[in-house]
């Protein structure tokens, strides 16, 4: 049986006649910038994040980009992130002219180290930027008390990551801003592009929302130079229909992890298969569900999954720090050994809320199968 890395239709067929209603009314009202359903999705998103604000924007790139305009970071500026993320983490950070600061991460959660960051604080940065990867929270509890110490912002990249709690709070109220994506595949996803800034502070949230729309307030004064970057009322409309499901969704992928958690320890495969682990105090709501292959064995496993046509990703092969556009930063190889063991071994298995049990069995008995080939193998090798 084949089974996708990820089916978006199956999530959004069983809306389709409230999703088409809800954007027939936007086309048939014509709003289709800064319409009624933005300002609704707006109060819901705050509402859900427990933030006292929430600004739509274009994407979760432009969340990021208009969070770092808006604290005034730019050149001679550093920001202290995490290397182990998706591109746009650090790209925003280059847009704005200021200097990204690539941090190692702690192997167990993939998420930023706040030892690490500590060590990278100069009088120049402004800014710690942890990412919520794979929907599980970074230790925001240590990152905030060394940001406090040190007078910097906290801007969270919560793309991957609407729901996920640290200590009971929701990401996207845990720090200065916090960044959300609505790109088809995070646990929100939209028909599209689109994003959203969460913060408290009411002045930030003013000012944010200006930028997004290129700095005019009122209309044709600019004291500030914006871009454009809104959230489609078609698809604030659409969100807001998916986003009553949002939790059962990462219910659902709550209960896929901790099958395969299960299923993998029952199996004894913690030779072969290391599982993701979710630090204390902390509720993932698994955008990802990543294990580590050990022994050099991931694209090994890859391909024997391919081959049984089960769909897996690499999120992400190549980090920041060695990312050929950043060469002039002056990474090499070996500055940050547990982001560099991470991306050799990380693979990514189907976890979507809809995946059923025999899916996910599937995935489970090739893996099984491809243990005990590796464990012959090896014993082959050993003799
Ligand atoms: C998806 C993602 C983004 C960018 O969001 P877009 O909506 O695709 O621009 C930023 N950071 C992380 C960690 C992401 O996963």
């Amino acid at each position: 049986m084949p089974v996708p890395m990820l089916d978006v239709n199956r999530q959004n067929q069983p809306l389709m006649d409230e999703i088409t209603a809800a954007i027939t009314e936007v086309c048939t009202t014509g709003a289709f910038v800064k319409g009624p359903a933005v300002k609704q999705l707006e109060q819901n998103v705050a509402e859900y994040c427990g933030a006292e604000h929430a600004v739509g924007c274009a994407s979760g790139t432009d969340a990021l980009l208009v969070a770092l305009m808006a604290l005034e970071i730019g050149p001679g500026d550093e920001v202290i992130l995490p290397s182990f993320t998706f591109f746009a983490t650090a790209g925003s950070v280059w847009r704005v002219g200021a200097t990204p600061v690539f941090a190692d991460i702690v192997p167990g959660t993939y998420n930023l180290s706040p030892e690490d960051v500590e060590r990278r604080i100069t009088p120049h940065t402004k800014a710690i930027m942890p990412v919520h990867l794979f929907g599980q929270a970074a230790d925001m509890t240590a990152l905030n008390r060394i940001a406090k110490k040190h007078d910097l912002y906290v801007i969270e990249d919560a793309a991957q990551a609407i729901g996920a709690t640290e200590a009971g709070k929701r990401v996207g109220s845990l720090g200065t801003i916090g960044c959300f994506s609505f790109y088809p595949t995070k646990n929100l996803g939209g028909m599209g592009d689109g994003g959203m800034i969460t913060t408290d502070d009411a002045e930030l949230a003013h000012k944010m929302r200006i930028l997004c729309d290129h700095g005019q307030d009122p209309r044709y004064y600019h004291h500030m130079v914006g871009v454009n970057s809104r959230l489609d009322t078609i698809q604030a409309a659409a969100l807001g229909v998916k986003l009553r499901s949002l939790d059962s969704y990462a219910e659902a992928r709550e209960k896929h992890a901790f099958r395969y958690n299960e299923r993998f320890k029952k199996l004894s495969l913690s030779d072969v298969i290391g599982v993701p682990g979710v630090a204390q105090g902390r509720r993932s709501v698994w955008n990802q569900y990543t294990v580590r292959v050990e022994n050099g064995q991931r694209d090994a496993l890859q391909q024997y999954l391919a081959e049984r046509k089960i769909g897996s990703a690499i999120y992400y092969p190549v980090p920041l720090h060695l990312q050929a556009c950043f060469a002039e930063l002056g990474y090499q190889e070996g500055d940050l050994p547990h982001t560099e063991q991470a991306a050799r071994e990380v693979l990514s298995l189907p976890v979507f809320p809809e995946l059923t049990k025999a899916e996910q069995s599937e995935v489970i008995d090739a893996i099984a199968a491809f243990a005990a080939q590796a464990r012959t193998g090896a014993k082959r090798d050993a003799a």
